[in-house]
């Protein structure tokens, strides 16, 4: 474990267990309905989801990418903005947004309102892990790999001013990275 680390919320194993679960049931959703999915991955924080996740998504998908930005060391400063649209027209296509976490849920909010403006069918969403307890506007995620306490969390994709996005888990730091 990284010597930063106080604990570890959700392993490495687990976490490759949940996305074999999602790819599933993504696939099958998807097949039922007879649509495929342009997958959309919100840089950076959902990349290493993106990549684990789609190996299990069974279907002729796409991919495409985006950037947003909303949050400044550990605290959510609630203005969203895009620093990189996507590279291609999604007018009548089927979004899966795939993100890091859903928080206050203003990324998702915002995201979703850009994807519908830019001509998409329909958008779902699935996001590695959930703070419900955060929520500020009432938005949920489609797909839910972890729901976890109000706890600021790296790892996975997710970083403490950039870094820690290459651990293999999801965990907490110790109380003095933030002095
Ligand atoms: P929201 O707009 O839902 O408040 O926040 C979404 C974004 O905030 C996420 O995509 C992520 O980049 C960041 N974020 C929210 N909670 C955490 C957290 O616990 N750890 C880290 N590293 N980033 C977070």
């Amino acid at each position: 474990m990284h010597p930063n680390i106080k604990k570890v919320l959700v392993s490495e194993e687990a976490i490759q267990t949940r996305c074999a679960e999602l790819g599933k049931q993504i696939t099958e959703d998807y097949r039922n309905l007879g649509k495929v999915p342009v997958v959309v991955s919100v840089l950076k924080g959902s990349v290493p989801f993106l990549v684990n996740l789609i190996k299990y998504i069974d279907l002729d998908i796409e991919f495409d990418f985006m950037a947003v930005s909303s949050y400044e060391g550990t605290e959510s400063i609630g203005d969203v903005k895009i620093i990189m649209d996507l590279n291609r027209s999604i007018k009548g296509d089927h979004i899966l947004m795939v993100e890091d976490i859903v928080d206050t849920g203003r990324t998702l909010k915002e995201v979703t309102k850009l994807m519908f403006n830019k001509g998409a069918e329909s958008v779902k969403i699935v996001s590695l892990l959930d703070k419900p307890s955060r929520r500020v506007i009432d938005i949920t995620a489609d797909y839910v790999g972890f729901t976890i306490p109000n706890e600021f969390v790296v790892g996975f994709g997710l970083d403490f001013d950039e870094k820690y996005r290459n651990l293999p888990y999801v965990g907490v730091l110790k109380d003095e990275c933030y002095q």
